[in-house]
């Protein structure tokens, strides 16, 4: 294989879940388009960054600077369901049983990746509860970590974070999510049964 060509391959060796093989089958797949499809491509990665913007609030994907979750006064603003990734948040909003809000940390405490808790909307989250606690009688903090390592640490360091504030009650995702999982993949009935059981 060309050197040119393994370079571009292993440039998408950096996203997530493509490795070797696929990253070559992606190249060749380019190769074979016309190139006012591989431009068009090219233009909107190089201006991701610009193009897309994250609600102030809760920090989903979002065009304006509030989200379409944040900005319904329907939703109830007495839950707020604390998430990894706006892909956790996508999988729950999904299962259309969730009438809450969100708050994407942006990851998960992971020393060994220098993640840590000030690398997180940790203080955002906390400032958001706040404001709500002021306007309700009780919040409940919903921890919808993944079932593994970095996701238990996070949960754990949220709890003691939390637990003595007032008018705060905190919850998780129940029974249902195998360890070790990923919510953005588990199915639809695997994440509603998981919140119907909060535990
Ligand atoms: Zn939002």
């Amino acid at each position: 294989m060309d050197e040119r060509f393994k370079q571009i391959a292993k440039l998408f060796q950096r996203l997530p879940g493509v490795g070797p093989r696929q990253a070559v089958r992606f190249v060749l797949a380019l190769l074979d388009k016309p190139d006012s499809e591989i431009e068009e491509l090219g233009y909107a990665i190089s201006h991701l960054k610009q193009d897309i913007s994250f609600c102030n609030q809760c920090f989903n994907i979002s065009d304006s600077a509030v989200c379409s979750v944040c900005s319904n006064p329907s939703r109830d603003r007495t839950k707020m369901l604390v998430v990894e990734k706006v892909t956790d948040l996508d999988s729950i909003e999904k299962t259309g049983l969730y009438k809450g809000l969100y708050h994407v940390l942006g990851g998960a405490i992971n020393p060994l990746d220098n993640v840590l808790p000030d690398n997180l909307r940790i203080k955002h989250l906390e400032s958001r509860i706040n404001v709500l606690t002021e306007s309700v009688k009780e919040v409940e903090l919903i921890l919808a970590m993944n079932p593994n390592t970095p996701g238990e640490t996070t949960a754990l360091y949220l709890k003691s974070q939390f637990t003595d504030k007032p008018n705060v009650l905190i919850t998780r995702l129940g029974r249902g999510l195998a360890s070790g999982s990923h919510l953005e993949y588990a199915d639809e009935s695997t994440l509603k049964h998981a919140l119907e059981f909060r535990k």
